[in-house]
Protein backbone atom coordinates (compact mmCIF):
# COMPACT_ATOMS: atom_id res chain seq x y z
CA UNK A 1 0.00 0.00 0.00
CA UNK A 2 1.13 3.82 -0.86
CA UNK A 3 2.87 5.84 2.16
CA UNK A 4 1.94 8.69 0.46
CA UNK A 5 -0.17 10.76 1.93
CA UNK A 6 -0.64 14.46 0.80
CA UNK A 7 -2.04 16.18 3.53
CA UNK A 8 2.12 16.93 4.51
CA UNK A 9 2.05 18.35 1.73
CA UNK A 10 -1.49 20.19 1.60
CA UNK A 11 -0.49 24.00 0.88
CA UNK A 12 2.92 23.37 -0.18
CA UNK A 13 4.92 25.53 -3.04
CA UNK A 14 3.71 22.76 -5.62
CA UNK A 15 -0.02 22.67 -4.70
CA UNK A 16 0.13 27.06 -4.57
CA UNK A 17 1.41 26.30 -8.35
CA UNK A 18 -0.94 23.65 -9.29
CA UNK A 19 -4.07 24.77 -7.64
CA UNK A 20 -3.16 28.32 -9.43
CA UNK A 21 -3.28 26.74 -12.72
CA UNK A 22 -6.31 24.53 -12.07
CA UNK A 23 -8.53 27.49 -11.03
CA UNK A 24 -7.30 29.61 -14.33
CA UNK A 25 -8.22 26.99 -16.05
CA UNK A 26 -11.14 26.08 -14.80
CA UNK A 27 -12.55 29.58 -14.97
CA UNK A 28 -11.90 29.74 -18.58
CA UNK A 29 -13.11 26.25 -19.69
CA UNK A 30 -16.40 27.40 -18.00
CA UNK A 31 -16.84 30.36 -19.66
CA UNK A 32 -18.60 28.58 -23.04
CA UNK A 33 -22.50 27.32 -22.02
CA UNK A 34 -21.70 24.06 -22.78
CA UNK A 35 -21.20 21.53 -20.34
CA UNK A 36 -17.06 21.12 -18.74
CA UNK A 37 -16.73 17.45 -17.76
CA UNK A 38 -13.97 17.23 -15.19
CA UNK A 39 -11.51 14.08 -14.68
CA UNK A 40 -9.39 14.56 -11.78
CA UNK A 41 -7.46 11.14 -12.07
CA UNK A 42 -5.18 11.30 -8.18
CA UNK A 43 -8.28 13.05 -6.41
CA UNK A 44 -6.38 13.11 -2.87
CA UNK A 45 -8.65 13.79 0.58
CA UNK A 46 -10.08 16.79 -0.70
CA UNK A 47 -9.80 18.94 2.44
CA UNK A 48 -6.93 19.39 4.52
CA UNK A 49 -6.58 20.53 7.81
CA UNK A 50 -3.12 22.86 8.10
CA UNK A 51 -3.47 22.69 11.83
CA UNK A 52 -3.62 19.25 12.12
CA UNK A 53 -0.81 16.74 13.10
CA UNK A 54 0.25 16.13 9.49
CA UNK A 55 0.11 19.34 8.07
CA UNK A 56 2.16 20.78 11.52
CA UNK A 57 4.87 18.13 11.00
CA UNK A 58 6.02 19.01 7.72
CA UNK A 59 5.27 22.80 8.05
CA UNK A 60 5.28 23.06 4.30
CA UNK A 61 2.33 24.89 4.08
CA UNK A 62 3.89 27.94 6.22
CA UNK A 63 6.33 28.21 3.09
CA UNK A 64 3.42 27.83 0.74
CA UNK A 65 -0.03 28.93 0.59
CA UNK A 66 0.46 31.09 4.04
CA UNK A 67 3.37 33.06 2.87
CA UNK A 68 1.67 34.24 -0.16
CA UNK A 69 -1.50 34.64 2.24
CA UNK A 70 0.77 37.07 4.72
CA UNK A 71 1.45 39.14 1.03
CA UNK A 72 -0.35 42.31 0.63
CA UNK A 73 -3.08 40.83 -1.92
CA UNK A 74 -4.04 43.92 -3.59
CA UNK A 75 -0.42 43.82 -5.39
CA UNK A 76 -0.93 40.26 -6.32
CA UNK A 77 -1.58 39.12 -10.08
CA UNK A 78 -4.61 38.06 -10.37
CA UNK A 79 -4.47 34.54 -10.77
CA UNK A 80 -2.87 34.60 -7.12
CA UNK A 81 -5.42 36.83 -6.11
CA UNK A 82 -8.36 34.17 -7.47
CA UNK A 83 -6.27 31.11 -5.74
CA UNK A 84 -6.29 33.31 -2.10
CA UNK A 85 -10.06 34.07 -2.45
CA UNK A 86 -10.67 29.90 -3.50
CA UNK A 87 -8.88 29.16 -0.50
CA UNK A 88 -10.62 31.80 2.10
CA UNK A 89 -13.58 30.29 0.50
CA UNK A 90 -12.86 26.96 2.83
CA UNK A 91 -12.02 29.47 5.99
CA UNK A 92 -13.46 31.74 8.10
CA UNK A 93 -12.02 34.88 9.35
CA UNK A 94 -8.52 35.54 8.16
CA UNK A 95 -6.60 32.04 9.81
CA UNK A 96 -5.97 29.78 7.08
CA UNK A 97 -6.91 26.35 9.23
CA UNK A 98 -7.74 24.38 6.08
CA UNK A 99 -6.67 23.93 2.81
CA UNK A 100 -9.19 22.44 -0.30
CA UNK A 101 -7.50 19.92 -2.25
CA UNK A 102 -8.13 19.55 -6.05
CA UNK A 103 -11.87 18.14 -6.09
CA UNK A 104 -13.03 20.44 -3.90
CA UNK A 105 -11.30 23.83 -5.58
CA UNK A 106 -12.75 22.18 -8.79
CA UNK A 107 -16.45 21.59 -7.88
CA UNK A 108 -16.35 25.41 -6.34
CA UNK A 109 -15.62 26.35 -9.32
CA UNK A 110 -18.15 24.23 -11.71
CA UNK A 111 -21.78 25.30 -12.72
CA UNK A 112 -24.98 23.08 -12.61
CA UNK A 113 -24.36 21.43 -15.31
CA UNK A 114 -20.86 20.87 -15.64
CA UNK A 115 -19.37 17.17 -14.12
CA UNK A 116 -16.41 15.92 -11.85
CA UNK A 117 -15.06 12.33 -11.56
CA UNK A 118 -12.36 12.24 -9.20
CA UNK A 119 -10.30 8.48 -8.59
CA UNK A 120 -8.59 8.00 -5.45
CA UNK A 121 -7.01 4.80 -4.98
CA UNK A 122 -6.16 4.34 -1.03
CA UNK A 123 -8.27 3.43 1.41
CA UNK A 124 -7.99 6.17 3.84
CA UNK A 125 -8.09 9.05 1.16
CA UNK A 126 -11.19 7.40 -0.32
CA UNK A 127 -12.92 7.56 2.93
CA UNK A 128 -11.89 11.26 3.36
CA UNK A 129 -12.48 12.62 0.01
CA UNK A 130 -16.47 10.80 0.07
CA UNK A 131 -17.12 11.75 3.71
CA UNK A 132 -15.65 15.47 2.84
CA UNK A 133 -17.97 15.52 -0.58
CA UNK A 134 -20.76 14.17 1.10
CA UNK A 135 -21.43 17.25 3.11
CA UNK A 136 -21.88 19.29 -0.10
CA UNK A 137 -24.64 17.12 -1.19
CA UNK A 138 -23.48 17.13 -5.03
CA UNK A 139 -24.00 13.30 -6.14
CA UNK A 140 -25.31 14.36 -9.27
CA UNK A 141 -22.84 16.61 -10.03
CA UNK A 142 -19.46 14.92 -8.39
CA UNK A 143 -18.51 10.76 -8.68
CA UNK A 144 -15.98 9.72 -6.34
CA UNK A 145 -14.16 6.87 -7.97
CA UNK A 146 -12.01 4.21 -6.39
CA UNK A 147 -10.18 3.30 -9.41
CA UNK A 148 -6.89 3.56 -10.47
CA UNK A 149 -7.13 7.13 -12.36
CA UNK A 150 -4.79 5.96 -14.95
CA UNK A 151 -7.07 3.70 -16.08
CA UNK A 152 -10.61 4.82 -14.98
CA UNK A 153 -10.40 8.37 -17.43
CA UNK A 154 -10.66 6.16 -20.13
CA UNK A 155 -14.06 5.09 -19.92
CA UNK A 156 -15.38 8.73 -19.42
CA UNK A 157 -13.17 9.93 -23.05
CA UNK A 158 -14.45 11.47 -25.07
CA UNK A 159 -17.21 13.19 -22.88
CA UNK A 160 -20.52 13.47 -24.27
CA UNK A 161 -20.62 17.59 -23.87
CA UNK A 162 -17.05 17.12 -25.95
CA UNK A 163 -15.48 19.54 -23.68
CA UNK A 164 -13.01 17.76 -20.55
CA UNK A 165 -9.96 19.30 -18.89
CA UNK A 166 -7.95 16.06 -17.32
CA UNK A 167 -5.90 16.89 -14.27
CA UNK A 168 -3.34 14.19 -13.44
CA UNK A 169 -1.36 14.77 -10.32
CA UNK A 170 -0.17 11.56 -9.09
CA UNK A 171 2.49 11.02 -6.01
CA UNK A 172 5.32 9.39 -8.17
CA UNK A 173 5.70 7.49 -5.89
CA UNK A 174 6.39 4.82 -7.75
CA UNK A 175 8.90 4.72 -10.90
CA UNK A 176 5.91 3.69 -13.00
CA UNK A 177 4.17 6.72 -12.76
CA UNK A 178 5.97 8.50 -15.14
CA UNK A 179 5.37 6.47 -17.80
CA UNK A 180 1.97 5.56 -16.76
CA UNK A 181 1.43 9.61 -17.06
CA UNK A 182 3.09 9.41 -21.05
CA UNK A 183 0.67 6.67 -21.26
CA UNK A 184 -2.43 8.29 -20.48
CA UNK A 185 -2.03 11.49 -22.38
CA UNK A 186 -1.23 9.69 -25.51
CA UNK A 187 -4.03 7.00 -25.18
CA UNK A 188 -6.51 10.29 -24.01
CA UNK A 189 -5.21 12.68 -26.90
CA UNK A 190 -6.34 9.61 -29.59
CA UNK A 191 -9.39 9.30 -27.55
CA UNK A 192 -10.56 13.08 -27.73
CA UNK A 193 -7.52 15.13 -29.16
CA UNK A 194 -9.15 18.70 -28.25
CA UNK A 195 -9.76 18.00 -24.23
CA UNK A 196 -6.85 19.93 -22.05
CA UNK A 197 -4.57 17.32 -20.42
CA UNK A 198 -2.84 19.08 -17.54
CA UNK A 199 0.19 16.91 -15.54
CA UNK A 200 1.63 17.99 -12.22
CA UNK A 201 5.24 16.52 -11.78
CA UNK A 202 8.31 17.02 -9.65
CA UNK A 203 11.21 18.48 -10.20
CA UNK A 204 14.04 15.97 -8.65
CA UNK A 205 17.21 14.67 -9.80
CA UNK A 206 15.69 11.70 -11.41
CA UNK A 207 15.93 10.79 -15.25
CA UNK A 208 12.32 9.67 -15.32
CA UNK A 209 11.27 13.08 -13.66
CA UNK A 210 14.04 15.31 -15.83
CA UNK A 211 12.79 13.64 -19.33
CA UNK A 212 8.93 13.80 -18.50
CA UNK A 213 7.72 17.28 -19.32
CA UNK A 214 10.35 16.58 -22.82
CA UNK A 215 8.33 13.83 -23.93
CA UNK A 216 5.03 15.36 -23.23
CA UNK A 217 6.00 18.83 -25.45
CA UNK A 218 6.91 16.04 -27.97
CA UNK A 219 3.83 14.25 -27.61
CA UNK A 220 1.87 17.57 -27.84
CA UNK A 221 4.27 19.27 -30.86
CA UNK A 222 3.72 15.39 -33.01
CA UNK A 223 0.10 15.87 -32.64
CA UNK A 224 0.29 19.41 -34.08
CA UNK A 225 -1.09 20.89 -30.33
CA UNK A 226 -0.58 23.72 -28.51
CA UNK A 227 1.55 23.41 -24.83
CA UNK A 228 2.35 25.62 -22.08
CA UNK A 229 5.12 24.53 -19.48
CA UNK A 230 5.17 26.45 -15.81
CA UNK A 231 7.83 25.74 -13.81
CA UNK A 232 8.71 26.67 -9.76
CA UNK A 233 11.48 26.37 -8.33
CA UNK A 234 11.80 27.41 -4.51
CA UNK A 235 15.41 26.15 -3.32
CA UNK A 236 18.66 24.08 -4.61
CA UNK A 237 18.00 20.55 -4.67
CA UNK A 238 21.32 20.47 -2.33
CA UNK A 239 21.27 22.52 0.00
CA UNK A 240 17.66 21.74 1.67
CA UNK A 241 18.21 21.27 4.99
CA UNK A 242 14.10 20.30 5.78
CA UNK A 243 14.42 17.95 2.68
CA UNK A 244 11.22 18.81 0.85
CA UNK A 245 10.43 19.54 -2.76
CA UNK A 246 12.90 21.94 -4.33
CA UNK A 247 11.02 22.41 -7.26
CA UNK A 248 7.73 21.39 -9.53
CA UNK A 249 6.40 22.17 -12.89
CA UNK A 250 2.84 21.91 -14.96
CA UNK A 251 2.55 20.90 -18.31
CA UNK A 252 -0.39 21.59 -20.13
CA UNK A 253 -1.80 20.37 -23.16
CA UNK A 254 -4.54 22.48 -25.31
CA UNK A 255 -4.19 25.32 -22.66
CA UNK A 256 -6.42 28.10 -22.36
CA UNK A 257 -5.15 30.70 -24.69
CA UNK A 258 -4.51 33.57 -22.23
CA UNK A 259 -3.32 30.91 -19.45
CA UNK A 260 0.48 32.02 -20.37
CA UNK A 261 -0.84 35.73 -19.97
CA UNK A 262 -2.09 35.22 -16.58
CA UNK A 263 0.86 33.37 -15.17
CA UNK A 264 3.64 35.65 -16.56
CA UNK A 265 2.97 38.92 -13.64
CA UNK A 266 2.09 36.17 -10.90
CA UNK A 267 5.47 33.35 -11.31
CA UNK A 268 7.84 36.13 -10.31
CA UNK A 269 5.75 37.43 -7.45
CA UNK A 270 5.82 33.37 -6.47
CA UNK A 271 9.74 33.30 -6.78
CA UNK A 272 9.39 36.24 -4.53
CA UNK A 273 7.17 34.89 -2.16
CA UNK A 274 8.26 30.96 -2.04
CA UNK A 275 11.79 31.59 -2.66
CA UNK A 276 13.67 29.97 -0.23
CA UNK A 277 17.72 30.54 -1.26
CA UNK A 278 19.56 32.28 -4.22
CA UNK A 279 18.06 29.31 -6.62
CA UNK A 280 14.42 30.09 -6.50
CA UNK A 281 12.92 30.78 -10.24
CA UNK A 282 10.90 30.38 -12.68
CA UNK A 283 10.68 28.73 -16.44
CA UNK A 284 7.46 29.50 -18.45
CA UNK A 285 7.27 28.45 -21.99
CA UNK A 286 4.58 27.88 -24.36
CA UNK A 287 4.87 26.50 -27.90
CA UNK A 288 2.32 24.77 -30.94
N1 LIG B 1 -4.79 16.08 -6.71
C1 LIG B 1 -4.80 16.25 -5.25
C2 LIG B 1 -4.85 17.72 -4.93
O1 LIG B 1 -4.36 18.54 -5.73
O2 LIG B 1 -5.42 18.08 -3.90
C3 LIG B 1 -3.63 15.60 -4.58
C4 LIG B 1 -3.34 14.21 -5.05
S1 LIG B 1 -1.96 13.43 -4.29
C5 LIG B 1 -0.58 14.24 -5.01
C6 LIG B 1 -1.94 11.87 -5.09
C7 LIG B 1 -3.07 10.94 -4.64
O3 LIG B 1 -3.18 9.86 -5.57
C8 LIG B 1 -2.85 10.28 -3.28
O4 LIG B 1 -3.94 10.56 -2.45
C9 LIG B 1 -2.75 8.76 -3.58
O5 LIG B 1 -3.35 7.98 -2.57
C10 LIG B 1 -3.52 8.67 -4.87
N2 LIG B 1 -3.15 7.58 -5.78
C11 LIG B 1 -1.95 6.97 -5.94
N3 LIG B 1 -1.97 6.15 -7.01
C12 LIG B 1 -3.20 6.25 -7.57
C13 LIG B 1 -3.83 5.70 -8.74
N4 LIG B 1 -3.16 4.85 -9.54
N5 LIG B 1 -5.09 6.07 -9.02
C14 LIG B 1 -5.77 6.94 -8.23
N6 LIG B 1 -5.23 7.49 -7.10
C15 LIG B 1 -3.97 7.16 -6.79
Amino acid sequence: MFSYRHAFHAGNHADVLKHTVLIATVQYLTQKEAALTVLDTHGGAGLYRLDGDYASKSGEAEEGVLRLAAAKEAELAPVLQDYLQMVRRFNQGNAIRNYPGSPFITQALLRGHDRLKAFELHPTDMRSLTGNMAQLEVRRQVAILHEDGFEGVKKFLPPPSRRALLLCDPSYELKTDYGRVLDMAADGLKRFPTGTYAVWYPIIPRPEAHDLPKRLKTMATKAGKSWLHATLTVKSNKTSERGGLPASGMFLINPPFNLKDQLKPAMPQLVKLLGQDSNAGFTLESGG
